[in-house]
């Protein structure tokens, strides 16, 4: 199993494989919180998974196709910080860099989530 691109790891600092961390969500078990739908999110983009981005969208704000860029490489996920605003809605504030082009680029995001019938959707989000 390889290691999980989102970067999560144990309290003792070990790499979680696929199967431990993301891979459970890809495959239709919903996050138990908004750090880890955000996580799985960025997995998705990562591995090209249109079809669980767009699921995980909040139907009030997705797109209705996705168009991933195909040059781009992934390098890493940090979680600044998340708090929930109240039983069902949250924030979660990261730092997304990848590289297009020769370029990096840092994508810096305050995310919005809610949670429906148990299972928590990305919104939208503001550029920082
Ligand atoms: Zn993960």
């Amino acid at each position: 199993m390889p290691v999980c691109p989102c970067g999560r790891t144990t309290a003792k600092g070990q790499a979680l494989n696929m199967d431990a961390c993301c891979g459970p969500y890809h495959a239709g078990q919903a996050a138990p919180d908004p750090e880890s739908l955000m996580r799985s999110r960025y997995s998705a983009f990562v591995l090209g998974d249109v079809l669980y981005l767009l699921a995980t969208w909040h139907t009030s704000q997705r797109p209705a196709e996705l168009m991933l860029e195909a040059g781009a490489k992934w390098l890493g996920l940090q979680i600044k910080q998340h708090h929930l605003r109240d039983e069902d809605s949250a924030e979660v504030e990261f730092v997304a860099r990848f590289r297009l082009g020769g370029k990096a680029t840092r994508l810096h995001e305050r995310s919005r989530f809610v949670r429906e019938q148990g299972c928590w959707f990305y919104v939208d989000g503001d550029m920082l």
